[in-house]
């Protein structure tokens, strides 16, 4: 008998870019992916910043390069991929948040999140998709989006109306390039301790609707979406596109 052996979850030989890559989750993405073995392209809009995280990883004899990159620049973004060899993985992290209510939403504020969490990705995720395309190379292509791609939250409207974009184009796209052994999916995490949402977490009553609706007990930390990273980056996810991975510590299955 043939026993069937666990598919690999390891990325050596493997080239990798994560954007956001100076902090949060983009920072625990980076460390997951380089601790797999792949080498990793640590982008972000701040050189000293990223340049800070690749001393520290090098020093772990991981293997890392830095990038400047600014997502919502999208033809700045589009050429500097087209003029790099191939990446096998991304994973778009780069992102923002401007909560409000939806009647006090500003055009500027809409216009922001869309730009960075949406376009920026979007456009990243077909320059990186084209190359691969070009060489005839399969790939997986990991969205950061979020448990608000999924459902609504208090002040959230134009953050959720970017994260269910993300979730939708990452279908179409998985649908488009299934063929060609390109992969794409999204994390959905639920609220995660990181400098974007400290400014939620310290406001009491936002933290009880957060403790409330987790139904494991306890705030998200970026190492619980290091393994999501991961699995979905490797073959041990070989037969998985245009999923949502829900690390949401149960919020929307309630
Ligand atoms: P963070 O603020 O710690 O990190 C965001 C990163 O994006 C930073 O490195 C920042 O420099 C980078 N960035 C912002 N604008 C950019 C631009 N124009 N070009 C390039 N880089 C840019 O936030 P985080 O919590 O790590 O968030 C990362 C992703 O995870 C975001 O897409 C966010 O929506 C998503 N997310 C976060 C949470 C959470 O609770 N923290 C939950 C669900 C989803």
């Amino acid at each position: 008998m043939t026993l069937p052996r666990t598919p690999s979850f390891r990325l050596d030989g493997k080239r990798a870019l994560v954007t956001g890559a100076s902090s949060g989750i983009g920072l625990a993405s980076a460390m997951a992916l380089a601790e797999a073995g792949a080498h990793v392209v640590l982008a972000a809009r701040s050189l000293d910043k990223l340049e800070g995280v690749a001393s520290e990883m090098r020093a772990l004899n991981l293997s890392v390069d830095v990038l400047a990159m600014d997502v919502s620049d999208t033809a700045a973004v589009s050429a500097t991929i087209a003029s790099m060899p191939a990446f096998d993985v991304l994973v778009n992290s780069a992102g923002m948040a401007k909560n409000s209510s939806a009647i006090e939403t500003t055009e500027s504020n809409f216009d922001a999140v869309q730009g960075i969490n949406v376009k920026g990705a979007y456009f990243l995720t077909v320059a990186v998709a084209k190359r691969l395309i070009e060489l005839g190379q399969p790939g997986s292509l990991i969205n950061i989006s979020s448990q608000m791609g999924h459902v609504g939250g208090i002040d959230r409207a134009v953050y959720c109306a970017s994260k269910h974009a993300v979730e939708g184009m990452t279908k179409a796209m998985a649908i488009e390039w299934g063929r060609l052994g390109i992969r794409v999916n999204t994390i959905c995490p639920t609220f995660i301790l990181t400098p974007l949402t400290q400014a939620t977490f310290d406001q009491p009553d936002k933290l009880a609707w957060i403790e409330e609706n987790i139904k494991l007990g306890r705030v998200g930390r970026v190492e619980d979406i290091m393994g999501a990273v991961v699995y979905l980056a490797t073959e041990a996810s070989a037969l998985v596109t245009g999923s949502a991975l829900m690390v949401d510590g149960g919020w929307t299955a309630g």
